[in-house]
């Protein structure tokens, strides 16, 4: 099955000698800034296992990231000196931030690097060649080092210069962020601990299609929230008012619910929701079972009994994937839904993972983050993994 057990078969950076060597490692420092200033260092810290392990070794060490979306410009807010400064801080040692990706300042800095020492090259984005995986740029990223290591899980779904167009020219091997996620993504896939519960929610079907269908072949019960059910429930015929759902979705979700009728997973839909006139805090809300939401309200969250049926499922699962949350958990109360539903897989047995942008906010906003099993840090990139979709900046990595 494509997406497993790649941990076996890739090289990381313990299989390596780097000693003396010049190895580019391709980290995820796309943080949040505020001003001058690193407003959240999580990523940082992430990388850090790595780091520490390649510096030990006596590798000379250059550091390569993207921030934000400059497109191919150079943009001042979006230069990586307030990255530098806090990796240096947790460092405890000095890193040389360079104003360029490549060319002659990358050569001559990297002529002078030595074991042990750290470099930071300017943003990747600010090269039209690093998004276009413009072979030209990935050369000359290759040139100024002997081996890519590559640490940036979250970016490893986009075939770019510097995570899959570099590994024509120099080996590339997985640093341990990388090597984490590979484990723990697969480890659900592959001889998962039974029942399995597939948690899936946030925004849109279209979205996740290849996923929900993944998990209809791989769990046990699969258990649907969010706007997204609104569109199984459209398919179903039962009236939503003002709710989001799309219109154009609801061929496929008829299709789907279909296919699950031949699959030995069970999909479970809300069976009553929480309804509101408009998107705001504390408006005024009612809880009504589905096939009840009048014209002018909208689906906003998971009602109680069926955050009640989700999270009895979760207390007696044995794996719990979950991408996306149960309802609009960015405007209270309508996270009262995903918390309910949190609480149950934070106090289950189960080996519980939450992959996706919004649900691993929504869980470090209820404080319940540290009570997952393991949290990815991809987002789109988890997604793919789970879809069992090749992932460029995986398959680029050598074999075992
Ligand atoms: P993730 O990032 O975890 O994959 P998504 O990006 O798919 O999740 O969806 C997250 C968004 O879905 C959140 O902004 C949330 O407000 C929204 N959402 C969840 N339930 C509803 C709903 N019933 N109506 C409208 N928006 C919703
Ligand atoms: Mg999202």
């Amino acid at each position: 099955m494509p997406g497993d057990g790649e941990r076996q078969v890739k090289l990381s950076v313990s299989d390596v000698a780097v000693q003396d060597k010049r190895v580019l490692l391709r980290v995820d420092f796309n943080v949040p800034l505020s001003g001058e200033q690193v407003a959240d260092d999580t990523r940082i810290r992430a990388a850090l296992p790595t780091i520490g392990h390649l510096l030990e070794r006596g590798a000379r060490l250059i550091l390569a990231s993207h921030l934000g979306r400059p497109r191919g410009e150079v943009l001042p807010e979006l230069r990586l000196d307030p990255v530098a400064s806090r990796l240096s801080e947790l460092l405890g040692r000095p890193v040389r931030k360079l104003d360029t990706v490549v060319g002659p300042a990358v050569e001559e800095a990297v002529k002078g690097l030595a074991a042990g020492e750290v470099l930071l090259l300017e943003n990747l984005r600010f090269e039209k060649g690093e998004e276009a995986n413009d072979p030209a740029f990935a050369r000359q990223l290759a040139q100024t080092a002997d081996l890519l290591v590559n640490d940036a899980f979250g970016t490893a779904h986009r075939a770019h210069a510097s995570t899959a167009g570099v590994a024509a020219y120099i080996p590339a091997v997985a640093g341990l962020l990388m090597l984490r996620e590979m484990e723990q993504l697969s480890r659900c896939l592959k001889s998962p601990v039974r029942p399995m519960a597939a948690i899936l929610g946030g925004a849109k079907v279209s979205d996740k299609l290849k996923v929900i269908r993944r998990f209809l072949e791989l769990a046990d019960t699969l258990l649907l929230g969010g706007a997204m059910a609104n569109t199984f429930l459209a398919a179903l015929d039962y009236p939503l008012g003002a709710s989001f759902y799309e219109e154009d979705l609801i061929g496929e979700a008829e299709k789907i619910l279909e296919e699950s009728e031949e699959s030995s997973c069970c999909l479970q839909l809300p069976v009553d929701l929480v309804v509101a006139r408009e998107l705001k805090a504390h408006t005024p809300f009612k809880t009504v079972p589905v096939g009840e939401v009048d014209e002018g309200w909208m689906a906003v969250d998971i009602g109680p009994e069926t955050a009640a049926l989700f999270g009895g499922i979760a207390e007696e699962a044995g794996t719990i994937l979950w991408n996306g949350p149960l309802g609009v958990f960015e405007i209270a109360p309508f996270h009262r839904g995903t918390e309910a539903v949190a609480r149950a897989v934070a106090g289950s047995s189960a080996f519980s993972i939450a992959g996706g942008g919004d649900i691993v906010a929504a869980l470090e906003g209820l404080g319940l983050a540290g009570q997952m099993g393991f949290i990815s840090t991809g987002g789109g990139a988890t997604l793919k993994f789970w879809e069992g979709e090749p992932l460029p900046g995986i398959a680029a990595l050598r074999d075992k």
